[in-house]
Formats: structure tokens, sequence, C-alpha cells
């Protein structure tokens, strides 16, 4: 939809639905639906790529400098709003105002200053040097251009900085963008559009596509790039879906990522890691910890930490406001199921339940939970589970901690835990993942100078960095003759003597590589 502003007025307000066709929107906290969204199909999605195509020229006219006043404009907006933002976030994911308040209201805050100042740096042309002969005295440089209508795909577990965060660096490139965000949270990313609109952003630079799956799909058949973020399942239709059009996908998918504690760490400050990075937003983070391995001398002082500072959590509704509650509720229904065929596999196969293990409070919500004496036969442990969750396994030494983290078709992130520093290095540098703290976890993620993505099926491309921006362009390479006779050496018509003369002057040149 073009005008966001139609749809805040179909939500009632006393919060009740007031579209009888529609998405209904529900606060996971209570199960109380507060809001209704347009359902939008393939002709609608059709009709916005339209207007965002015949919009993106004046946006990219406006240059970087233009747009910047947009986005640090949006910055103060998000920041003057900061509560409007905070309760849409909470009302519609059933997180904390922490989770929401400090982690998703920083990163968009940050984000806007970022990409203003940064865009041009990444994206001006720049000069090129090359060892080829057949170009020397020439003139070299690669420019990017925005590659026009940028698609983007979010979940639900973080609405402002997975949904709308992709966003940002695509605007400051100049492209026109239409989010399409998880049915079951869109009303972040409604408001974000009114806000950008105060901001001063040309009207259908920005839309929000709302609607179900569908919506998505048609969404990647009309724009010239698609962003997602989501599970690998649907990652991979996204992807093959773009392939066939030919269009550039980058993907950030589903993680299972481990903690390795050796047995010289912090064990404090490791066990404080394991559990804020396990339980923060219900555990619903891709770069959460799902899996840890302490090595086995301080295994049972690390499991002892964890078990009383997650008995210490206390999870419910959040809607007390800050310092309310620790953990909130789950954001999908259906993830509930999912936690309690993890517990209920893992407990069948012999683990034990030190904390938690049962539904929460909440319309949909989980008890922080852990789980020990865990192995690679059970679910909790190999598959993503998305919930407050914390597996802890022993191992003997690094090397079985590092052959079990890479025991897994995801590679997104991990983290390392020890007070030698080198050897904490060491070990990062072989898990298989894209991205690996030593002695943190996650904060990695705000560096937005630090490139971010996923390997192996968690994903595809990178957010963050120079590539960040960059995978929104079309790259040109430019090259520009100054001073040139009339034909080259190389040029018909083919002459025995120039032709061997050439083939001595590579032997000159580069014949000497292999003479040692
Ligand atoms: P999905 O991958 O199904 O959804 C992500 C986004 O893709 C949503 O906006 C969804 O729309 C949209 N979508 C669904 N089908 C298609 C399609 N065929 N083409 C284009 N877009 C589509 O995630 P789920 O919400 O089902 O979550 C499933 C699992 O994924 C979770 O249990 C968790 O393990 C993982 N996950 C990982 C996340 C991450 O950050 N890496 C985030 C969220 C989930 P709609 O919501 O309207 O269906």
């Amino acid at each position: 939809m073009a005008g966001t502003k139609e749809q805040a007025h179909e939500t009632s307000s006393n919060g009740a639905a007031t579209e009888e066709h529609g998405v209904a929107v529900h606060n996971p906290a209570t199960g109380e639906v507060i809001a209704t969204v347009p359902d939008l199909g393939a002709d609608d999605i059709a009709r916005l790529a339209a207007q965002g195509r015949a919009a993106q020229p004046g946006w990219e006219a406006m240059g970087f400098d233009g747009r910047a006043r947009v986005m640090r404009r949006a910055q103060k907006w998000l920041l003057d709003n900061s509560e409007r933002v905070i309760d849409t976030i909470m009302s519609e994911t059933g997180k904390t105002w922490e989770d929401a308040g400090v982690l998703e209201l920083s990163y968009g805050a940050s984000a806007f200053g970022f990409w203003a100042k940064h865009a041009e740096k990444y994206l001006r042309d720049h000069k090129v040097r090359s060892g080829s002969l057949f170009v020397f005295g020439k003139k070299l440089k690669v420019r990017y251009r925005p590659l026009g209508l940028i698609g983007v795909i979010g979940p639900w577990n973080y609405p402002l900085v997975n949904s709308f965060g992709d966003c940002i660096p695509a605007l400051a490139a100049g492209n026109a963008v239409i989010l399409k965000p998880s049915e079951l949270t869109p009303l972040t990313s409604i408001l974000l559009a009114e806000g950008l609109a105060e901001c001063g952003i040309p009207e259908h630079v920005f839309q929000v596509a709302t609607g179900t799956g569908d919506a998505g799909r048609a969404l990647v058949d009309e724009v010239d790039m698609i962003m997602f973020t989501g599970s690998t399942e649907t990652g991979r239709k996204v992807a093959e879906q773009a392939a066939k059009r030919l269009i550039p996908a980058s993907l950030e998918l589903g993680g299972k990522d481990p903690m390795i504690v050796l047995a010289d760490a912090d064990l404090e400050r490791a066990a404080n890691s394991a559990v804020f990075w396990s339980m923060q937003n219900a555990g619903q983070t891709c770069i959460s910890v799902e899996r840890v391995y302490v090595e086995a001398p301080v295994y049972d002082e690390f499991v002892d930490k964890v078990v009383g500072k997650v008995k210490a959590l206390r999870q419910g509704d959040p809607s007390g406001g800050p310092g309310s509650v620790d953990v909130g509720t789950l954001t999908s229904p259906p993830q509930q199921d999912i936690i309690e065929r993890h517990v209920k596999d893992a407990t069948d196969k012999g683990a034990r339940v030190l904390v938690g293990g049962h539904a929460g409070n909440g319309a949909s919500a989980w008890e922080p939970t852990v789980l020990v004496d865990v192995d690679h036969d059970m679910a909790c442990m190999t598959e993503e589970t998305f919930g407050p969750t914390l597996p802890i396994m022993k191992v003997a030494d690094a090397d079985e901690a590092l052959r079990l983290a890479n025991d897994s078709p995801y590679g997104l992130s991990g983290s390392v835990f020890t007070r030698d520093i080198n050897k904490g290095e060491d070990v990062a540098r072989r898990v298989e993942a894209g991205a690996v703290c030593v002695n943190d976890v996650v904060i990695n993620y705000s560096a937005l100078e630090l490139p971010f993505g996923g390997w192996k099926a968690s994903g595809l491309g990178s957010r963050h960095g120079a590539n960040g921006i960059r995978k929104y362009c079309a790259q040109q390479s430019i090259l520009i003759s100054r001073f040139h006779g009339k034909r080259d050496p190389q040029m018909f018509p083919y002459k025995a003597k120039m032709s061997r003369n050439l083939v001595r002057l590579y032997r000159f040149l580069w014949g000497r590589g292999n003479r040692g």
C-alpha cells in the first residue's frame, strides 16, 4: 500500500480490528486482535512496483546529500517518537520493553545515521590500478548505480532491525523500496513509513506491502533485487524464484549458533553472556546462543552459575513496561510447538531439564529452560529452536567443541570464551560461521562497519559494511582511453613478427614465476 495513513486508520482507537478482509494482527502476550491490515495480492504488488519505479529517479537525483538529510530527520523522528515505536513493537511481538527499546530502537537510530554518513563513501567512484599490459596508461574506475526497485522481505522477530533495517541502506543508495513485513508484525513497518513520509521522503519511494507469504512471492516477481530474512526453507524458495528471474538475492537465514566455553574462561562473564544471549527476545534472535559446549573441568561450575541466573528470570506479559519482566512472550504461536517438541525429544532421549521446560505465562510463551546431558542425536542441538532454551553439553577439549560446533548445516555466528585471547582467536577462526566473537556474543552486529552474513544454510551475501549497500547497486566498470594510437599491437591484421614479439614480452614479464 502506498499511503500508510489509510492503514493506520484501519485500527480503531480501542484497538479492535475494523476491516473484514485483511490480515488480523494479534498481541501475542494477550491473544487480542489489535489491528487488521490489507492482504495484498499480486495485482496490488504490481501497482506498488509501478509507483516505486516512477518515484525512484527523483529520489536518486536528490543525491547522497539530499537523501542523507531525510535519513537524519528520520533518525531524529525515531527518537522523538520512541515511545510510540516501542509500544508498537511490543504490541505486535510480545517482547519486553528493553528488547524493543534498547535493542531495536538503538539499531534503527544508529543505522539511519550510519548510512546517511557512509553511503557516499561506499558508493562513490573509485579508481583501479591494473597490472595488465593491455590497459597501460588507461583510466580505470568502478562506479555503483542503484538497481532501481528493491524488495525487502522481513521476519517477525525484529520488525525494526530485520525488516526495516535492511531498507535503510537500500534507500540511502538511491533505490525505491517495497517492504513486505511478516504478516504477524506489519505495524512497526507501517509506522516507520509514516515517519519517513513526515521526514520528507518523496511519495512511493518507500512502500509497505502488507499480506501473507503470497505477497512476498508476488514481490519477488516485481523487483530488481530481493533482500530476505527468515527461515532457510522459505529462503530457498525465494532464491529459486530470484534465480529464475536472474535477479540478485541476499539471504539471512536460520542459525544454530554455538558458544564454546574453555576451561580458562571468565566463567561469570561466560554464564551471564550465555543466559542473556539465549533468553533475550525470548530466544527469538537468529544469532542467539542456541547451544553451549563447555570444557569438562569447568562444566559443573558453569552449569551451576547458569541455573542460578535462569531461575531468577521473570517471564511473562511485558505490558508493565521497563523492568517488569526479563523474558517476554513468543511472537509466533507455532513457535511454542517447536520448542515443546525439542524439549520433549531431548528428555525422551535422556536429557535433564534443570530449569523451566514448560509453556510460560502468556497466550504464546515458554519458560526459560536449561537442558543438560544433551547430545547431537537431539533436535535441541541440531535444529534451530528459536526460543528461550539453553542446552549445555560437556566436552573433553576445544577440538571436540569445534567438531560439534561445526557439526551443523548452519553457519551464522558463534562465540568463544577464554582468558587467552590468542587461543580464543585461533578457535574462533576454526568455527564455520560468518561471524564469531571472543568473550562476547551478538554485539558484533551493532558495528555497522563489520560485514555480517551466514555461511552454509545460514544465507547468501551479507549486510553491513561496504557490501551492505553495494549489493543494492549495479556495479559498472569504466575504462577510458586517453592516450592511444590508431591501432593497438594486438589488433588486425595479425603479423607474425608482432605476434612473436608479444609472446617474447610475456615471457620477459611473467616467465620468471616458474624458474624458482
Ligand atoms: P518464514 O521464513 O516463513 O517467513 C519470513 C518472511 O517470508 C515473512 O515475511 C513471510 O511472510 C515471508 N514468506 C513466506 N513465504 C514466502 C514465499 N514463498 N515467498 C516470499 N516470502 C515468503 O519464517 P516463519 O515466520 O515461518 O518462521 C519459521 C522459522 O524461521 C522459525 O521457526 C525460525 O526458526 C526461523 N526464523 C529465522 C529468522 C531469522 O532472523 N533468521 C527470523 C524468523 C524466523 P508471512 O510471515 O506473512 O508468512
